[in-house]
């Protein structure tokens, strides 16, 4: 169906960011996507009407200032402050002084404060958290408040997983997670869809080619090089080919076997998936007023045990969610604030009762936990579960993909293949989410383009 000098598989943002970076340089990409709608795993859809984040809900401020400083796309944002429930108060974040007067209402002393302050900077020196094994024990050995500590917890909860799962590494400066984890929140004018609205304009702009509901079955190797992509349509040749489908389904459904070494194989293999997500899309009634400039919400009771649970196969004893609602940053919502919210899905499969009653527990007890007479002006609610979301959105809700799971190593964008690149989750440099997606698919591109010049 034509000859391309580079063929990319899938529009997530790894995908999305590659092919824009190579339309820039004048190789006239071509983009394939099985489901209708670019972004994949940081997308909106409409439901009942009303567009939703199905998604990617904090997408820190890395994402538009590669736009800004990569691409030169402007786009317009506002920072923004996210919430985590303690007591009866928020600590919210980014970490500033209107955080440390959180802390203080939440009868943390100063000398907590001040002890933990001091104790900051031990973050990003390597000889201090080498000492330790996982985040988690770091974290210990700078606060023993339970206000700070739950503050932390929750910033590397979003992860996916315990902070005691987190290799203590994670804190290093450059390829550190804490980078994403702690940066300056924003919302984008045009919601977190518009980093991949932006990137498919400019793609097209710069001559890349984008097609939607079409999926590539099979990667065709000749002479041990990537030749050609067999789609549910045709064939497309390619003198380069990149993967946004994650690197396991590129590896061991795409390719034949018999061309990878075992050992390659075998570390593909024992790659574990990230915990699933329930959605649940909601409308709010515009009495219901939230903290000025707030635009997400945690509550996070035990996190490590309620890891522990969801990592056994059970929901967590303790509440665990996050409340996105970005009609709070709109000017004047004259009509319902729109809201989704999400939890963690216990590994394997529950009950639909057992689903039910987790569902109902977080829209009344949990919802309450986070604003006494929340539940009550609730106006809607839908609950998309992993299968029903896999099914409407052809995506499986997987937070990041694959497990940043203690000294797991993430994967060169190159693979053995001189030719076959894998771009987003699964991959270099090391920092899930977002952020790591698009510069993913920077360094595949730059890399590709210094093997054609
Ligand atoms: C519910 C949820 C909440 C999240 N929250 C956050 C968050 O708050 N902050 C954050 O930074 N990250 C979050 N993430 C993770 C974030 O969305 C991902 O890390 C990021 O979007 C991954 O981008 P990607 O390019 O790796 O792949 P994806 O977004 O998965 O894109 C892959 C694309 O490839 C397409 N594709 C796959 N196979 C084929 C094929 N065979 N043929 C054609 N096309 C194919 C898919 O349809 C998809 O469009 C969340 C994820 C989920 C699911």
């Amino acid at each position: 169906m034509g000859a391309y000098k580079v063929v990319i598989i899938g529009a997530g943002l790894g995908g999305l960011s590659a092919a824009a970076y190579l339309a820039k340089a004048g190789l006239r990409p071509l983009v394939i996507e099985q489901t209708s709608f670019p972004g994949g795993r940081c997308y909106a859809r409409k439901i009942d009407g009303v567009e939703y984040d199905i998604g990617a809900i904090y997408i820190g401020e890395r994402a538009p200032r590669i736009l800004q400083g990569v691409f030169g796309i402007d786009c317009a944002f506002k920072p923004y402050r996210i919430g985590i429930r303690t007591g009866s108060d928020f600590v919210s974040f980014p970490f500033d002084r209107q955080t440390l007067q959180e802390l203080r209402r939440c009868k943390t002393s100063w000398v907590d404060i001040l002890r933990f302050l001091i104790k900051v900077p031990m973050l990003f020196r390597s000889s201090y958290f080498d000492r330790y094994r996982s985040v988690g024990e770091v974290l210990d050995s700078l606060t023993e408040d339970k206000n700070i500590r739950r503050f932390w917890d929750v910033m590397f909860g979003v992860l996916g997983v315990s902070p005691y799962r987190l290799p203590s590494h994670y804190l290093g400066m450059g390829r550190s997670a804490i980078g994403t984890v702690v940066g300056n929140p924003v919302q984008l004018s045009g919601g977190n869809k518009q980093v991949a609205d932006l990137l498919v304009d400019f793609i097209r702009q710069h001559g890349g080619q984008l097609v939607f509901g079409e999926k590539v079955e099979q990667i065709m190797l000749k002479d041990a090089r990537a030749c050609s992509v067999e789609t549910n349509r045709g064939k497309y040749t390619a003198d380069f080919v990149v993967s946004n489908a994650d690197i396991k389904t590129t590896i061991l459904t795409m390719t034949g076997r018999d061309i990878w070494d075992e050992t390659y194989l075998q570390e593909v293999e024992a790659l574990k998936k990230t915990l699933q997500v329930v959605n649940i899309f909601l409308t709010i009634s515009p009495l219901q007023k939230f903290c000025p400039d707030f635009g997400v919400f945690f509550v996070a009771e035990e996190m490590a045990k309620g890891f522990q649970s969801l990592e056994e196969g059970r929901f967590p004893d303790g509440l665990m969610f996050i409340l996105q609602v970005p009609s709070n940053l709109e000017n004047s919502p004259s009509q319902c604030h729109r809201a989704t919210l999400q939890f963690y899905h216990p590994r394997g499969s529950v009950t639909p009762e057992v689903l039910e009653q987790q569902v109902h527990r977080v829209m009344t007890e949990g919802l309450e936990r986070l604003f006494p007479g929340l539940s009550d002006r609730v106006v809607n609610y839908t609950v998309f579960d992993p299968t029903r979301y896999e099914q409407e959105f052809g995506l499986k809700p997987f937070v990041y993909g694959l497990s940043p799971d203690l000294n797991y190593r993430r994967f060169p964008v190159q693979t053995p293949v001189s030719n076959l690149f894998c771009v987003g989750d699964s991959v270099q440099p090391e920092r899930p989410s977002v952020p790591q997606a698009m510069e993913s698919g920077i360094l595949c591109a730059q890399e590709i383009i210094r093997q054609v010049f």
